[in-house]
């Protein structure tokens, strides 16, 4: 039985997991995908004190390094449902069995979809939600970005390394990008916004070919040729297999306290996944270390039982 069992790998469980080790407890980090988390997905990172421009792949190896360098195990498996009863916690996987004496929920949250026609048939066939991963497909063609906030932004302006033109497709008549995002993309020649502006479907036969899209204003309707189309519209707590007695919200966030605790004794939730207002690498880190000094406290009472 590990001490501490991490469900994943993005800063907040990683964070937790360089602390955790470093204290001597054993610790294994459960990680579906790719250690590293959201942050590895976006290519620049560049409000991560003491590291201006480094690139999030980068950020995400070095984080994971740092945590193996103390001891932390890491294991790639999706976990598929939780067992609390009783002082071990066990996270089941599709692969195996992770039972520890403490357990991080660090599973961050996943893109929202739009939720139009074409969305779910085209998807990695012209629809993405990554364009670290997928802008260089679309060299000097036409695309379209749907979004308004921060990672939209930033992400349409990556885009512009590629695409012969971005379509910045906006709901609103203003962004809600940070100013110096907005100054950015609002004076690059490379990009179109068109505000008051929903997608109603996505078309084409084998890939994408285009967009049909509204005015909210006007009602009018336009049909925009794109050969891709990025979609940044906010994301989706991974709780679907956390069950009730952890505590989530209405709409799927943890509950937590100010040390992380969740509802279920010796259960922690870090990072995106949890209740809260910023979702930044920052305050993931931030959670990390608070959740870990409040699994040592937990530890240390869990020992002091034992040995009476
Ligand atoms: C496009 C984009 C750009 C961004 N740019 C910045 C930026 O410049 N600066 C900044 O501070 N923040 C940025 N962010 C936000 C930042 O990436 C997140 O706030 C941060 O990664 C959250 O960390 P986390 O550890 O809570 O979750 P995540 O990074 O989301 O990590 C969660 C991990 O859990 C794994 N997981 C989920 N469910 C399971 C399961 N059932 N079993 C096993 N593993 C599971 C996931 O695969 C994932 O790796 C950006 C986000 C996006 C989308």
């Amino acid at each position: 039985m590990y001490d501490v069992v991490i469900v994943g790998g993005g800063p907040g469980g990683l964070t937790t997991a360089i602390y955790t080790s470093r204290a001597g407890r054993e610790t294994v980090v459960v990680e579906k995908e790719m250690p590293g988390g959201l942050m590895a997905t976006t290519h620049e990172v560049e409000n991560y004190p003491g590291l201006p421009d480094v690139s999030g792949a980068e950020l995400g190896e070095r984080f994971r390094r740092h945590a193996e360098e103390f001891g932390t195990k890491v294991v790639m498996d999706e976990i598929e449902s939780l067992r609390l009863a009783g002082d071990q916690k066990v996270a089941v996987g599709a692969a195996g069995e992770y039972a520890g004496r403490v357990l991080i929920l660090a599973t961050g949250s996943a893109p929202r979809t739009l939720g139009v026609p074409g969305e779910d048939r085209f998807r990695g066939r012209g629809v993405s939600y990554c364009a670290t991963c997928d802008g260089a497909f679309f060299r000097e063609q036409e695309i379209a970005c749907v979004g308004g906030g921060d990672a939209a932004v930033q992400e349409a302006l990556h885009l512009t390394r590629f695409a012969s033109r971005v379509h910045m497709i906006h709901r609103r008549k203003e962004l809600r990008a940070v100013r110096v995002l907005q100054d950015r993309l609002l004076s690059h020649d490379k990009v179109q916004v068109h505000w008051n502006t929903v997608v109603e479907e996505i078309e084409g036969d084998k890939l994408v070919s285009g967009l049909r899209l509204r005015n909210v204003a006007t009602g009018r309707e336009q049909h925009l040729p794109v050969g891709g189309v990025f979609i940044y519209v906010g994301h989706q707590p991974a709780t679907g297999f956390v069950p009730d007695e952890v505590g989530v919200d209405e709409q799927g966030y943890l509950v937590t306290d100010d040390h992380m605790r969740t509802g279920a004794p010796g259960v922690f939730g870090v990072g995106d996944v949890r209740h809260r207002i910023q979702r930044q690498i920052a305050t993931a880190v931030g959670d990390g270390a608070t959740a870990a000094m409040a699994v040592e406290n937990y530890l240390g009472d869990l020992e002091g039982r034992e040995s009476h």
